[in-house]
């Protein structure tokens, strides 16, 4: 009997697999990171080839070390990095140009374009997003329009479109020797190409004219976990056996799944590169007045679309990067930390990482980063600590924006992500937000996400109660500061994020 289900995670920084048993514990995984092209500034590819051997590696590598054989998996789930648009030629499996990285801006003046010729309002009403740089939609369009041979291939039905799920679940079925085209609706809600309403998760044919893609090259939509509809993982180096893939799920919403927020007002902030807050609104799509995005958050098989609200920030944990690459002021994420923690606190100076503009709730692609404050008595553990407060105040900011959306007040705030590891960023949240902040025992939620929709749908899982069962808190802050001190915390961050805005001009 299959004892386990295995999850790929095709992340931007790298690629793991991940095997989970019953209670939802680890029991094997590895990781690789793969290259990241930087062409230009502000132009950010993968390789997809280079993405796919490194998901063979892994698998084979976590598979091998868990003493594990492919016959122990009962299913497979796959989680990916949204948004990020890869086109292929089927006939070969080549990919036509690299992965074009969900924070790579090349696509500018399309969105800018967009919002000048009066299709914002389509957009946002049909997709739930606002014309930006971040989704697929333009950089499919920013492909067929400047690589050679790409549109002529596209209308014969000789290139296909897949965000990384697509393009691994592709490559698992067969590749070229029948490969299932699919991806789920978590994903394609964010190309602004997918109409969501409540009746219709399906291409919109007004939105794909806005961006001139043609339908043949987009993957068929399935329910993000679902029995039949993604094929068997066969083609792969270490799987001879067929497993069924039966969970696809983009990472934050496989975060949602992990984190068990299943209840309409349970939301869930993971932070990484960026920060994602994610709240389950529940089976209607709520739309947002506030600068939030309306997503699909999953669709288990036979039962509707849950939707929710998202707040995505650009930059977070790559602002700690920056401190450690750039700067060099500390050699590791977690020194940030200890530099943080020699002083008591910013010493009245504020960083704002906007360093490719401002997402969620601002969506202002003309501002850029800016640390305002300074005075010859700052040292590197003001910015330091002011880094963090950066993390958290951003949090903050999408957080009163769900608040204002629907009213939602979050009794506690659920975390997950690399900076989790950072206890004194995460007392800044609780101050800054005047809430608890909780992180679960298993920090990986987004393999575990994506392997609960892979296992939920083969009966692995029962039900979503038996998942809620294993969730277990690890460690817990609550809010210190007084509501004076929060208040004036906040004040001083609204200037400063004034002080970024109108920088850079908009193409
Ligand atoms: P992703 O999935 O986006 O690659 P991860 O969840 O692996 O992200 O988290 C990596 C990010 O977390 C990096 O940007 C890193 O700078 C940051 N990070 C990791 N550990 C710490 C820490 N102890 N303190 C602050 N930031 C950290």
């Amino acid at each position: 009997m299959a004892e386990f289900v295995g999850a790929v995670d095709q992340g931007t920084t790298s690629t793991r697999f991940m095997v989970f048993d019953h209670e939802g514990g680890e029991v094997a995984r590895h990781q690789l990171e793969h290259t990241q092209i930087l062409p230009r500034p502000g132009w950010v590819e993968h390789d997809p080839v280079e993405i796919w051997e490194r998901t063979n590696s892994v698998m084979q590598t976590a598979l091998r070390t868990g003493d594990l054989t492919p016959a122990d998996l009962a299913a497979i789930g796959i989680t990916n990095q949204r948004e990020t648009t890869v086109v292929w030629d089927p006939r070969t499996g080549r990919p036509y140009y690299n992965a074009i990285v969900w924070q790579d801006t090349r696509t500018d003046s399309i969105a800018a374009a967009l919002e000048r010729a009066g299709h914002g309002e389509v957009i946002r009403r049909k997709a739930g997003l606002p014309p930006a740089t971040y989704f697929s939609g333009g950089k499919i369009q920013w492909i067929l329009e400047n690589v050679q041979g790409v549109r002529q291939a596209a209308e014969q039905g000789h290139a296909l479109f897949g965000n990384t799920d697509c393009w691994v679940l592709w490559n698992l079925t067969g590749g070229p020797a029948g490969g299932v085209h699919a991806t789920d609706v978590t994903n394609a809600s964010r190309t602004m190409l997918m109409l969501m309403n409540l009746q219709t998760l399906d291409w919109d044919d007004e939105l794909l004219a806005l961006f001139d893609v043609p339908r043949r090259m987009l993957p068929v939509i399935n329910p993000s976990s679902h029995p039949e509809a993604f094929g068997a993982a066969r083609s792969s180096r270490p799987l001879q056996a067929a497993i069924p893939i039966t969970g696809v799920l983009g990472d934050q919403q496989a975060a949602t799944v992990g984190q068990v927020c299943f209840a309409p007002g349970e939301a869930k902030n993971t932070y990484g590169t960026g920060n994602f807050l994610v709240l389950n609104t529940g089976t209607e799509p709520v739309r947002s007045q506030h600068g939030l995005l309306t997503t699909v958050a999953y669709q288990f098989a036979g039962a509707p679309a849950v939707y929710a609200l998202e707040g995505s920030i650009a930059v977070t944990g790559s602002a700690v990067q920056w401190l450690r690459d750039q700067l060099k002021i500390i050699t590791s994420a977690d020194e940030s930390e200890r530099l943080a923690g020699t002083v008591q606190d910013s010493g009245g100076i504020y960083f704002v990482p906007a360093f490719s503009g401002l997402f969620a709730p601002h969506w202002r692609s003309d501002a850029r980063g800016a640390i305002v404050g300074l005075a010859r008595y700052h040292t590197g553990g003001h910015l330091a600590r002011a880094t963090l407060e950066a993390i958290c105040y951003q949090s903050r900011d999408v957080v009163e924006a769900m608040e204002r959306d629907c009213g939602v007040h979050l009794d506690v705030l659920k975390v997950d992500g690399g900076v989790t590891a950072n206890d004194l960023c995460m007392q800044i949240q609780a101050d800054v937000l005047g809430v608890p902040v909780s992180r679960p025992v298993i920090a990986e939620t987004t393999a575990l996400g994506a392997a609960y929709a892979a296992g939920l749908a083969t009966g692995f899982w029962r039900d979503t109660d038996e998942l809620r069962s294993h969730w277990q808190e690890s460690k817990r802050w609550q809010p210190r500061w007084s509501p004076e001190q929060r208040a004036a915390g906040v004040a001083g961050w609204q200037k400063a994020i004034a002080r970024t805005l109108d920088w850079v001009p908009v193409p």
